[in-house]
């Protein structure tokens, strides 16, 4: 017996991630210890270019992490004091965090039930009424595409052009993903990307990027990602920040970026498999029409926070860990609360008390996915 039936699994296994893709790695990497240009060397450009090319976007300006990059673009719109930004209730604290450094304040909208993506109709409603509240000026919409899925990107374009706001895709779990048969990328007027280890594409510390097919806007972002310096290095044009992302980080996502779409392949077999073991004892992520997703994060339903805690806890006993994506929605977050307006948004809160998030990294081999599919059904 080799005892592999209770070896506990991991729910990110960057170690045997490593361990296959070692030698290219090491090769990005040894490069880089060689020319030593670990700020802005030639890989930054490289990446710049691959990730362009991937989604088909025109610019690409790789930047510090998935936050700096939401900061660089709102920045660059000059959203500030009494500046609303739409943003859903149900995502990671970041998307709401960068208005609020920036003195705006984060509109928090409902989200899907199914699919957890941000609600159009409830965002009108808020659109609505902030315009009659009059006291915060309506400027930009944040669509998230949630745990690998694409927002609804056709009715926040419409909403967006209507409302004459700006509209920003947070796509740091996303990218890989495909709506349409369109690599996400270019759904909104900037996309931004993070290489947090644990998104899909991640490095080996923190990392981003913004796409955009704006010339204008890409000139802005290098801009401010280097304290808004202007064509020569000691003009400063504008406030910017220090927001580069760094050579070494740059080389490891390259060496990743070559198995990436083998990488998305498993991701989607995992899910099948998940869907068909378990669909009929709890309730299966839904698919957002159309689309493709990257499987950054794979969340089941349970039927109530008690039910989710005995199941966190069974799992737990047969080495199989789990998550919960997110505990809390970001208008009930004590940082946030405060900010918001009191309107209730009950399937974010739903979310929160019954959402579990399984493993789902492509190095879980079949006999672990069985083994998850036969620890959840007990
Ligand atoms: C991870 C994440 C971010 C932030 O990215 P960092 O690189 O960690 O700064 C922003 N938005 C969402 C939705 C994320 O999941």
């Amino acid at each position: 017996m080799n005892g592999s039936q209770n070896r506990p699994i991991a729910f990110l296994d960057l170690a045997a991630q490593q361990k296959r893709l070692e030698p290219a790695l090491r090769q990005r990497l040894e490069t880089v210890l060689a020319h030593c240009r670990f700020v802005m060397g030639p890989e930054v450009l490289e990446l710049e270019q691959r990730l362009a090319q991937w989604c088909g976007a025109w610019e690409c300006v790789g930047v510090s992490s998935g936050t700096d990059a939401l900061q660089i673009v709102m920045m660059g719109e000059q959203i500030g004091r009494g500046d609303a930004v739409f943003l859903p209730a149900f995502t990671y604290t970041a998307t709401a965090e960068v208005p609020l450094v920036l003195g705006a304040t984060p509109v928090f909208v409902d989200v899907d039930p199914n699919t957890f993506q941000i609600d159009p109709e409830h965002l009108r409603s808020r659109i609505r009424a902030v315009r009659e509240a009059g006291k915060l000026k309506p400027r930009a919409i944040v669509g998230v595409d949630l745990f690998g899925q694409p927002a609804p990107w056709a009715d926040l374009r419409a909403i967006a052009q209507e409302e004459d706001l700006f509209l920003l895709a947070d796509c740091a779990q996303s990218f890989g993903a495909k709506l349409n048969g369109a690599p996400l990328g270019r759904e909104a007027t900037a996309t931004t990307l993070s290489f947090f280890p644990s998104k899909p594409l991640g490095g080996y510390g923190d990392g981003g990027a913004i796409l955009t097919d704006d010339p204008e806007r890409a000139a802005l972002y290098r801009s401010l990602r280097t304290h808004g310096e202007g064509t020569t290095r000691y003009e400063v044009l504008r406030t910017g920040m220090n927001g580069r992302l760094d050579t070494l980080q740059a080389a490891v996502l390259l060496a990743k970026l070559d198995d990436f779409a083998r990488e998305l392949t498993r991701r989607e077999e995992i899910a099948c498999q998940y869907d068909a073991g378990l669909k009929d004892v709890v309730q299966v992520p839904a698919r957002v029409p159309d689309s493709q997703s990257a499987w950054a994060i794979y969340s089941v339903l349970l039927k109530n926070s008690a039910e989710r805690e005995q199941m966190q806890a069974r799992l737990k006993e047969q080495g199989v860990p789990s998550a919960i994506y997110y505990p809390l929605p970001l208008h009930k977050q004590p940082a946030y609360r405060d900010h918001h307006d009191g309107t209730a948004l009950p399937v974010s809160e739903d979310l929160a008390q019954r959402i579990l998030a399984l493993p789902i990294h492509p190095e879980l081999t079949d006999e672990e996915v069985a083994r998850v599919i036969a620890a959840v059904r007990g």
